[in-house]
């Protein structure tokens, strides 16, 4: 039995790191994957989502030429086979990169196939049986196929299978009106298709505060999207060639038909088949591997990280998981989960870039706190480029003045969030924005405009 310093299971976005740290600090690493190498951003998330979005932004910023004075002189086509092409090669240069950088790594040897714990320190690859003094989880998730009668009988659809996706669907029904449905649904609406959101809570994205759930669906509702919130899927079935939806709302029932149906309602870990039972290894009631604050496991040796221990769902959460990791075992540091800020991004366009605590959240601590709010309309880098959708909020806590919390829903809303999270991370007081000098013209040099409104939250 082959024996290892350390096995990382899964080339999701924290094992590729560590075992290359691990192999840096002269430890003989063992990697197993069962399929693509890069796990989900690379393949069947952020990367192609983005490159897709990027595509779909080109169309729909073709079809406003005339509104900056360009001519394009005939009507906008999207060639579904290329955007596909395009999103492949931009997939296919990350993918083999992380495949070359592990399978060319001395010190590294890579196994493909489905790993599974034999017993605590014992991980079966194929025929193959390993074993090491420390194994490191990364097996992330999938997509949630919830059992709706008759769904299991129409070729639907999940975040994997709509990579292969290089025609142009007549009419895409999103189930689910949260991140991953909400940009599949603005970027097929980009490329032509007729969409519909079927969402089950009484708006979209509930996380979000309802401002920013309610002006989202207006930029997407203006775009042609049919949004259908507080409506329950009861039933799927084929209607000829295409798939009826049955729904239930406000006590009616009706069908929308589709040609289509994009199933996008959550997602859960790679952990039901990976012999956890066997190494003893704790998971919570929803399969999430149960971590402490440093990513060990209920068993000694073994740490997970990344989406299957439930405590982040992002990339930069997995990657971070890997710092805290590779910190605390190889740089003698003390770094913890609960130290970090959430961050995120919500890549429709455009985009909504949040640090921190939502409005909603900020009232539930009951502190005294301020608030400042801009619309996108009276930020003039945003009127320039002719994208005006949308507003930012920022929080702050009265007494210390510190930043709490920001929604940035607007243009590069993803990147100008940066600032107000580097200042939560310096817990520095939101005055030292106003004492910058920044650079115009840009949505970031009207934060300080922003700050000098704050008024208390009511
Ligand atoms: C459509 C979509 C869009 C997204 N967009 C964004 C975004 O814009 N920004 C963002 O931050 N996050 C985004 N995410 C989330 C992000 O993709 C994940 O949070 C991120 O990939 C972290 O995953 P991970 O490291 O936990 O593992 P994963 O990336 O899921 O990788 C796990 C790897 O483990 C392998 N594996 C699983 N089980 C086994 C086993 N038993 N044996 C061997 N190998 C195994 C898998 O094959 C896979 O390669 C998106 C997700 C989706 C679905």
């Amino acid at each position: 039995m082959p024996h290892y310093d350390a096995i990382v299971i899964g080339t999701g976005q924290s094992g590729p790191s560590l075992a290359r740290r691990l192999v840096a600090a002269g430890r003989k690493v063992a990697v197993a994957e069962r399929k693509l190498f890069g796990g989900t951003c690379i393949n069947t998330g952020c990367t192609p989502t983005k490159t897709l979005v990027a595509s779909a932004y080109t169309a729909h910023l073709a079809r406003r030429a005339a509104d900056y004075g360009v001519t394009i002189g005939g009507a906008v086509g999207v060639d579904m086979k290329a955007v596909k092409a395009r999103k492949d090669a931009v997939v296919g240069v990350s993918q083999r990169g992380v495949e070359r950088s592990l399978k060319t790594l001395d010190g590294c040897t890579v196994y493909e196939g489905h790993a599974r714990f034999i017993a605590p320190k014992q991980v079966a690859v194929g025929d193959t049986t390993l074993s090491a003094d420390q194994i490191f989880i990364n097996v992330g998730g999938r997509a949630v196929v919830p059992p709706i009668p008759g769904l299991d009988q129409v070729p639907y659809l999940t975040n994997s299978s709509m990579m292969d996706v290089d025609y142009l669907p007549g009419h895409l029904v999103v189930l689910g009106g949260s991140y991953i449905g909400l940009e599949f649904a603005q970027m097929f609406r980009r490329f032509g298709s007729e969409v519909t959101v079927i969402e089950l809570g009484p708006r979209l994205i509930a996380r979000e505060d309802e401002d920013v759930s309610r002006a989202i669906a207006d930029v997407l509702a203006d775009e042609g999207i049919d949004i259908r919130v507080g409506s329950k899927v009861v039933g799927v079935a084929r209607q000829g060639n295409d798939v009826a939806v049955t729904v239930e709302a406000a006590g009616q029932t009706s069908r929308i038909v589709g040609t289509h149906v994009l199933v996008a309602i959550g997602r859960r870990p790679n952990t039901d088949d990976l012999g956890l039972d066997k190494a003893g290894i704790a998971v919570d009631a929803r399969s999430f591997i149960i971590v402490d604050d440093e990513l060990r496991t209920s068993v000694p040796g073994i740490w997970a990280m990344g989406d299957c221990n439930g405590r982040g769902a992002f990339t930069h959460t997995s990657y971070n998981d890997f710092e805290i990791v590779a910190g605390n075992l190889l740089d003698h540091e003390r770094r913890r989960v609960s130290d970090r800020i959430t961050a995120y991004a919500l890549y429709i366009d455009p985009p909504l870039g949040r640090a921190g605590l939502t409005e909603a959240e900020v009232r539930k601590t009951g502190k005294p706190a301020l608030i400042a709010t801009m619309q996108m309309e009276d930020v003039s880098r945003a009127y320039e480029k002719g994208e005006t959708k949308g507003f930012m909020k920022i929080l702050v806590d009265r007494d210390s003045r510190q930043i709490l919390g920001a929604s940035l829903f607007g243009l590069a809303g993803d990147e100008v969030v940066h600032t107000i999270l580097d200042l939560m991370y310096a817990k520095a007081s939101y005055t030292v924005l106003q004492l910058a000098m920044h650079i115009h013209p840009t949505v970031s040099e009207f934060l300080p405009t922003m700050m000098g409104e704050l008024r208390p939250l009511e």
